[in-house]
């Protein structure tokens, strides 16, 4: 299936593959080999309109009595056909997955069963609308009634970014279609491929023409004209803070209400009192079976994956830790902290300092390869843009000061790729740019603090707020740390794990606005009043003291 995806797709608009009017396509480079491997549709305004007026008639066909208005008994069915289809084509998928953005073959493979099981909960949570769809309001007066009626909003544009190209797809598509809109995805230009394959998918599954609608481009050409279109109802867009501020601002002059779930820079405390193998499991995410460091033996597990590009971010699977900040992960412990390869024979060592000591050999441990590689860990990061931008950053830091304890360039081995070592970073003041801004890279930085009101000053000096971890046996402090870091999502004692039944999204320039669980589905419900006077009085005019 690869291959034949990879070079004979075109934009799925209205049930059908259309050439893009003015004709463009996108090359898609394999990030692993730097090779071209095929191309993409790219769409423009042109083909924008086109799925715009294809999803209004999917809205409206038959009074909405095909999608928006149909029983969610009748979308459920879909949404578990799309899941079901998923499953039988994950290798596939996840195969296609690795090519594109470069993530492990084991972790693209994780996503896939991820993205069926996002549309089974939305197909449950379809079905249960049904119940709900008009709740009875109780009002101070019995000559009015009064319920509420949720409605779907709509035609909705869903923007994703590179770094779970199907799974990011998944938590708009998945809700969107459950809660009765049609829909234009609209994937990241640098990892779009699987995202045509859920077009075909609706396709095999019969889902009516317009309801999903999947353009690939570039984001001012084919990204920006769906943010801005006026018969667009709602954007929900996942990427960076600056790409969130712009659709805002293009979304503010029709009025259009927006979701963003943008950047972060995810802060994971670490206390003294933890058995530190232990904690390096949470953090790192280690399965029972992959525990660390012991001696030269490779961590296994997830952590690895997730220290990639990718995400499960920023650590990714620090996953889903990360989602959020796929990112730089800023680590904090307690002072003071010896170099880890100085003091390696101290027995006077900290938690630190052994803790750094272990970071640093599991570091070296992890396999960077060809994500096709059996037991890779880490696989190249997306494109030569964020390869470039992730060395700069790291540069930066060294300029300015700060320690490159492990990593920081091209793995010897791997001549061609974009491929950067996982990277951990020390001796960072919290002025300079690696602390301050997001990376989207793999790449660890690590900061020390002496008391708890320190960790969460530090923790909380940051403009993002998207996820954040504490460490701690201490149940008492753990919750007291849950309530003071300033984040939409906090782990105790663990990293990344995200359920599609808990809510998912950042505060501050991390965005607004919650995915997964029934969240994710109200954010495509628009609630309507209905209030209904159901008395012979006249209702006559108003009479103080009123009685409402
Ligand atoms: P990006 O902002 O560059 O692109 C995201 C999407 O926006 C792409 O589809 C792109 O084509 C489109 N786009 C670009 N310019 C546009 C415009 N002017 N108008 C409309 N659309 C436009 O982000 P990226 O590099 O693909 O993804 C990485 C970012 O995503 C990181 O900042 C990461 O933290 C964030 N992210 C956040 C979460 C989360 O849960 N909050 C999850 C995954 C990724």
């Amino acid at each position: 299936m690869a291959a034949a995806a990879i070079s004979n797709r075109q934009l799925f608009i209205d049930g059908e593959w259309r050439k893009p009017i003015l004709g463009k396509r996108i090359p898609v480079i394999n990030p692993a080999t730097e090779e071209s491997i095929g191309d993409i549709p790219a769409a423009t305004a042109e083909d924008v309109e086109l799925a715009v007026e294809a999803a209004r008639r999917a809205l409206t066909r038959n009074k909405g009595k095909d999608w928006s208005r149909a029983p969610g008994a009748v979308r459920a069915k879909y949404l578990r056909a799309i899941g079901a289809k998923i499953t039988e084509k994950k290798s596939d998928l996840a195969k296609l997955e690795s090519l594109d953005c470069g993530k492990p073959l084991d972790e693209a493979a994780w996503d896939m069963d991820d993205v069926a099981g996002c549309f089974e909960y939305y197909a449950d949570l379809a079905e249960a609308l049904d119940g709900k769809q008009r709740s009875q309001v109780s009002l101070p007066m019995e000559t009015f009634k009064c319920h509420i009626l949720r409605e779907p909003i709509g035609v909705v544009g869903l923007i994703t970014p590179w770094n779970y190209p199907l799974l990011m797809a998944a938590w708009k598509v998945a809700p969107a279609l459950a809660a009765g809109c049609t829909a234009i995805l609209k994937p990241s230009e640098l990892s779009s491929m699987t995202c045509l394959e859920l077009a075909a998918v609706c396709e095999e599954v019969g889902i009516p023409a317009g309801v999903l609608n999947v353009l690939t481009g570039l984001g001012p050409e084919a990204g920006a004209p769906l943010a801005s279109h006026p018969h667009v109802d709602k954007i929900a867009f996942t990427g960076s803070t600056d790409t969130g501020r712009k659709i805002m601002t293009a979304a503010a002059q029709v009025v259009k209400p927006v979701t963003l779930e943008l950047g972060g820079k995810s802060p994971i405390i670490v206390f003294d009192d933890v058995e530190i193998d232990k904690a390096f499991a949470n953090i790192f995410w280690l399965n029972g079976d992959c525990w660390i460091i012991s001696d030269k033996k490779l961590l296994n597990g997830h952590f690895l994956g997730a220290f990639g590009q990718m995400v499960r971010s920023a650590v990714q699977h620090l996953a889903f830790w990360c989602i959020i900040d796929a990112c730089c992960l800023k680590l904090y412990m307690p002072r003071p902290f010896q170099d880890p390869i100085k003091d390696s024979d101290s027995t006077e060592e900290n938690i630190s300092g052994e803790f750094l000591r272990k970071l640093v050999i599991w570091a070296q441990n992890i396999k960077v390869s060809d994500p096709f590689e059996e037991g890779c860990r880490l696989g190249p990061v997306v494109s030569e843009g964020q390869y470039e931008k992730i060395k700069k950053i790291i540069s930066t830091a060294k300029s300015q000061g700060a320690t490159i304890l492990y990593g920081g360039g091209r793995p010897q081995h791997l001549g061609k790729g974009y491929f950067v070592e996982p990277t951990i970073i020390t001796d960072v003041e919290t002025s300079m740019q690696i602390w301050r801004e997001e990376v989207f890279g793999p790449v660890l930085c690590v900061k020390t603090f002496k008391t708890e009101e320190e960790a969460i000053e530090l923790a909380n000096d940051t403009h993002y707020g998207l996820g954040g971890a504490v460490i701690s046996k201490d149940p008492e402090r753990c919750n007291r740390i849950s309530e003071e870091i300033q984040a939409g999502i906090v782990w105790i004692n663990c990293s990344q794990p995200c359920f599609c039944q808990a809510p998912w999204g950042g505060n501050k320039r991390s965005g607004f606005g919650r995915e997964l669980g029934e969240w994710g589905l109200d954010n495509y419900l628009s609630i309507k009043q209905v209030t209904e006077y159901v008395s012979d009085d006249a209702w006559g005019w108003y009479q103080s003291p009123s009685k409402l």
